[in-house]
């Protein structure tokens, strides 16, 4: 598995396959069901730690990768790499994931951790999300407000058994060059940061969300302080 992560590392898996289309998705769900054989849904490989001693089942790599411009919408398959996506919006003229550039990854993974940055999160645009219950064996479309969001997570993450399969994202007209422009700057800043090609899955921790004014007030004042006495 250590090639298909961003960590680089990780043992075999014991199976693997890449699906292209939704029946094969469904054929390697019957497949794994039929060996009783744990499966595991992989993207983008860049919020994953494999174990060295691998995976003992079936790992699933969504590799569905259509896209299609529609209004101001963008519908999009689950393996499309998110950067695809954010650039194939900036091309039509659709604002809204400008601060999500540079994330690495899928749209699955993306929508299943509601991916963000820089006080945007990808839930703010999701209209619908269509995802393979392998529960009952069905398709599900589920509404962007039933999804369940927050702050990097989903009911993607919280039900293992819903495999997002394609989102449709609704965006906001804008003018092509300011959006590429802003796309670009967040692209610039992210690079900055230093973790281009380091073997990582980015931040390890999440920023706290304070919602007491009396505890705000406290964090503005203590702003830059190292230690308190
Ligand atoms: C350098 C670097 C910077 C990063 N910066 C950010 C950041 O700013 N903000 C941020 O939010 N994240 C960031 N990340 C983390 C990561 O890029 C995101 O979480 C990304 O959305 C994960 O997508 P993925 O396709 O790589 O998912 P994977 O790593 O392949 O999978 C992650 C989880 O999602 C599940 N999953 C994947 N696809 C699907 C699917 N189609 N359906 C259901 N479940 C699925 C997997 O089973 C796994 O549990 C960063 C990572 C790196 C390496």
């Amino acid at each position: 598995m250590a090639p298909l992560t961003s960590f680089r590392v990780g043992g075999n898996a014991k199976f693997y396959v890449e699906i292209k289309s939704l029946d094969e998705l469904k054929e390697a769900i019957e497949y794994a069901k039929e060996n009783k054989l744990d499966f595991y849904v992989l993207g983008g490989g860049t919020n994953l730690l494999v174990s060295d001693k691998g995976f003992d089942g079936l790992v699933i790599r969504i590799k569905m990768n259509e896209l299609k411009v529609d209004g101001a919408c963008l519908e999009i398959q689950a393996g499309v790499p998110l950067i695809k996506a954010i650039n194939t919006a900036a091309s039509a003229g659709l604002s809204g994931l400008e601060y999500l550039a540079g994330i690495p990854g899928t749209v699955g993974g993306a929508v299943r951790g509601n991916a963000g940055a820089y006080s945007c999160e990808i839930c703010s645009a999701v209209k619908n999300v269509t995802a393979y219950d392998c529960e009952t064996n069905k398709e599900v479309v589920i509404e962007g407000g039933l999804c369940d969001f927050s702050y990097r997570s989903s009911v993607f993450k919280k039900n293992k058994n819903l495999i997002v399969i394609s989102t449709i994202l609704e965006l906001a007209p804008a003018k092509m060059e300011d959006i590429q422009e802003k796309t670009k700057e967040t692209i610039v800043k992210r690079a900055s940061m230093g973790l281009h090609g380091v073997k990582s899955a980015g931040s390890f921790f999440m920023n706290p969300t304070v919602a007491d004014d009396k505890l705000k007030e406290e964090f503005s004042k203590e702003k830059g302080v190292a230690v308190r006495n």
